[in-house]
């Protein structure tokens, strides 16, 4: 059984964590340490587990914590090889470990694999976590579209974090100038609601028992509009699982991510 810990998300700061058997693997850091340290007590997460942390890509919503955090938790940072050029001064003290599509990394019980994303960052990555029973957690946010690879990397997931940025119509009618909107809602920008609807609704299968719907715009999206979007999309296909919705503020509680009897007895598949 996998823990998700989901301490944030959203344009003002994102972080993750992951735990199995006593290890655990952070994804990203865009709080600063000491809120990073504040949101994993309150949910009863012991940072001391950290064996590593993955950063997805450099913006600071992402990674403004990392390059401290890292360095005070001794742990490596798995990241793609442009966000680690990008940042090389920031994280000189830290050990890298190189993410991509053909580079994995072995983390304790878990296997980290990656791979690009369609954003306007260096060189952004989706990720994914798995132990072997197959157990797996997927975190895609900050996705111009869903592309063949990220639709890929997030198939046969037990859980999956996906992003589900903004209503379209509250987009187009905000106080964003056209200019940021065409950015938001472009190739290189931010997963609205329905894009995430339709993507969660390909993307399930009977062993998908946890969706998280995270980096909501402030501006431009509400929990109620988020999963009022994606839930008919979910139960449409089937899913029998739990829809959370990440807060910026406020960490979700613990999530017990673990596979469904039907997928043990390998009838799912
Ligand atoms: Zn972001
Ligand atoms: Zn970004």
């Amino acid at each position: 059984m996998i823990t998700l810990y989901v301490l944030g998300s959203g344009s003002r700061g994102n972080c993750c964590a992951v735990e199995c058997e006593g290890v655990a693997v952070l994804i990203d850091a865009g709080f600063s340490i000491r809120e990073v340290e504040r949101r994993a007590a309150s949910v009863g997460l012991d940072l001391g587990l950290a064996a590593g942390m993955v950063l997805t890509h450099e913006h600071g919503d992402h990674s403004c914590g990392a390059a401290g955090l890292s360095r005070k938790l001794r742990i490596p940072v798995l990241t793609a090889q442009g966000t680690w050029t990008r940042l090389a001064t920031r994280l000189a003290a830290t050990e890298h470990r190189l993410l991509g599509l053909c580079s994995h990394v072995e983390l304790g019980p878990f296997i980290v694999e990656a791979c690009p994303t369609s954003h306007d960052a260096f060189d952004p990555l989706a990720v994914a976590v798995r132990i072997a029973d197959g157990t797996s957690v997927g975190v895609a946010y900050d996705l111009g579209r869903a592309t063949t690879a990220v639709r890929y990397l997030l198939s046969n997931l037990t859980a999956i974090v996906l992003e589900s940025n903004h209503d379209e119509v509250q987009l187009r009618t905000s106080q964003y100038p056209p200019v940021v909107q065409r950015r938001i809602a472009g190739s290189g920008g931010h997963l609205s609601n329905r894009a995430a609807a339709q993507l969660l609704g390909e993307l399930h299968h009977p062993g998908l028992s946890v969706v998280v719907l995270a980096h909501l715009s402030q501006q431009c999206n509400s929990a109620s509009d988020a999963r009022g979007a994606v839930a008919p999309a979910l139960r449409r296909a089937g899913f029998r699982g739990t829809l959370h919705v990440a807060d910026q503020d406020v960490p979700l509680p613990p999530i017990r991510v673990a596979q469904t009897a039907a997928i043990q007895l390998g009838l799912g598949l």
